[in-house]
């Protein structure tokens, strides 16, 4: 039974926390260290244990293979489509070149689709905070430089609706609160005070629909 063995390989220097399962408790995936190409986990093969019920039970084996399918599947996959962290079962004792060639193309590919997505979303909303770790992570380990890398202007909070703005701000994006009537009127987002029409002159357009 001991010669079924599966080989996890982990490209990524992401550190995971332990993997559970009720049939092997907690499993430790080794990540690599800096500079080297790869870590290997090696799985064995297990006996699971299922309830029948009536203290009745039933063992079965759980292949090395389908636990190290299961545990890549579950580290490469909670990241959207084509989601993938650096992590496959190895065919033979250890990776060949031509897997972890393979391997190195889908963690770039994967990578250079956050930092698309990540570049569309600062194109859209020049906000850093939509833009998630994962894809400030990709573009550093592809060793690009981003603007939205970084959050260069601090942030202030709307004092209407507590969103937080750019300081100096005219109007607030989020809730439309106008917060420098002055600056408002220059640029024709709001009336100046002394230019107000009277409430009855307002235009009716609106309120018909
Ligand atoms: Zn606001």
């Amino acid at each position: 039974m001991s010669s079924d063995t599966a080989v996890l390989v982990s490209i990524s220097q992401e550190i995971w926390p332990p993997r559970h399962r009720t049939y092997f408790g907690s499993l430790q995936i080794q990540s690599s260290a800096p500079g080297e190409p790869y870590a290997v986990t090696r799985i064995r093969g297990c006996t699971g244990v299922i309830d029948l019920g009536d203290k009745r039970t039933m063992e079965f084996a759980i292949s090395a293979r389908e636990i190290a399918d299961d545990l890549a599947r579950e580290l490469n996959g909670d990241s959207g489509e084509g989601s993938f962290h650096g992590v496959f079962v190895a065919a033979g004792d250890s990776p060949t070149d031509a897997e972890l060639a393979d391997a190195r193309r889908r963690l770039r590919e994967f990578q250079e689709k956050l930092v698309a997505a990540a570049d569309l979303e600062w194109e859209r909303s020049h906000n850093p905070m939509f833009i998630t770790d994962l894809e400030r992570r990709a573009a550093r380990q592809l060793s690009l430089e981003k603007p939205w890398l970084y959050d260069p202007k601090p942030t202030i909070e709307c004092p209407v609706c507590a969103e937080r703005i750019k300081p100096g701000v005219a109007v607030c994006r989020a809730c439309g609160a106008i917060l420098d009537r002055e600056k408002a009127a220059r640029f024709g987002l709001a009336r100046s005070p002394r230019k107000e029409r009277p409430r009855n002159a307002e235009p009716q357009a609106e309120a018909e629909k």
